[in-house]
């Protein structure tokens, strides 16, 4: 049976209907680096059995999967994504976090994590401040253990539940030796994350005072330039070996500015690769691969990309 045939038959037996998915879907809009091509089946629908059923179809039928949440570390390739794509927020869209005791609660993957934190600040819950201002979903944040201003998902995570590459609903606790800087253990294996517990603190500070603080995160990323130009956040991860942050080795190299096509390493974070003028997302593959293979050569340093090249024809950097 071709994949086609498979796309048709998941379809069919995991009986979604047509207003929850969209065959050759587009995905550019869908991404913060605002490229890429399209999705040969995306599903957006809201319930989690229809999705337990297509995963377990997938995985019978051998057909690829991939999760996505906000885009906002994806450079998506121009020739789409082979497959099946989920859409997480869909997937989370009528559900609302609760709070399971005075410094515990759950939430669902696909909201926005500055929607969670406004919802933990109107609880009076401490921990989540300093994510007001990242991009992207709580499955998201939770995949790549996403870090902002020293405070990282691994600090405040007690248990994870995902469906599993059959489909089945399992719970992950959180054991810290599986979560190191931007490594989670979701990295090395098929599981969608459909909800999460979190440990917060109940603050003695007012609201008001937790939203200004929550906001002074997001400030503070704006009068940096994070939100300037179509992007993914910091390109390359940091590594401590290295004596420096990934930005100031790329500036050390003489690369801010640099372009390729419409992709260009940013004037205000040398660590931060923008879509300046209509770029490709081959051309943000290609400048990436510049940049580390110039680090290496100037430096003797191997940079590790951080934003993920995600579908059909993109060698591993
Ligand atoms: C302007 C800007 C600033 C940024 N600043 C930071 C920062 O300070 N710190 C930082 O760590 N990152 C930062 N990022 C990167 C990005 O915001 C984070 O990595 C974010 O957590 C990704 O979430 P997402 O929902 O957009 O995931 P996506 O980009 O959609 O996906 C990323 C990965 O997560 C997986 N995934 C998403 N949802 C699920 C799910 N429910 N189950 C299983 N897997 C899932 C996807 O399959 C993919 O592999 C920044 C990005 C931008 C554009």
């Amino acid at each position: 049976m071709s994949l086609r045939t498979h796309r048709q038959a998941i379809i069919e037996q995991a009986r979604i209907t047509s207003q929850e998915y969209t065959l050759q879907a587009p995905l550019k809009e869908r991404t913060w680096f605002k490229v890429g091509g399209k999705a040969d089946l995306l599903i957006h629908t809201q319930e989690h059995t229809k999705i337990a059923r297509v995963m377990a179809l997938a995985h019978q039928y051998a057909v690829p999967l991939f999760f996505l949440g906000d885009g906002s570390n994806l450079v998506i390739s121009d020739e789409g994504i082979e497959g099946i794509v989920i859409d997480t927020q869909a997937l989370s869209a009528h559900q609302t976090p609760t709070r399971l005791t005075n410094d515990r609660i759950k939430a669902p993957a696909g909201i926005l994590m500055e929607q969670l934190v406004l919802w933990s600040v109107e609880q009076q819950l401490e921990g989540l401040t300093p994510f007001y201002g990242l991009p992207g979903t709580l499955g998201g944040a939770l995949f790549m253990n996403a870090r902002c201003y020293d405070a990282e998902m691994a600090d405040i995570l007690v248990d994870i539940t995902i469906l599993n590459e059959r489909g089945e609903r399992e719970v992950i606790p959180f054991k810290p030796e599986q979560w190191e800087y931007k490594v989670s253990p979701l990295q090395h294996r098929l599981a969608l994350v459909i909800e999460a517990t979190l440990s917060l603190k109940a603050s003695t500070q007012s609201i008001e005072a937790l939203r200004q603080h929550a906001q002074s995160f997001k400030d503070d990323r704006t009068q940096k330039g994070h939100f300037a130009y179509p992007c993914g956040g910091s390109t390359f991860k940091n590594n401590r070996a290295f004596g420096k942050p990934s930005g100031q080795i790329i500036d050390g190299c003489s690369l801010k500015g640099y372009a390729i096509g419409g992709a260009s390493v940013s004037q205000f974070h040398a660590n931060i690769v923008i879509n300046q003028n209509n770029a490709k997302a081959s051309e943000i593959y290609q400048l990436v691969a510049h940049i580390k293979d110039e680090v290496l050569r100037q430096t003797g340093h191997m940079l590790e990309p951080e934003v993920l090249f995600v579908g059909r024809n993109f060698p591993l950097l």
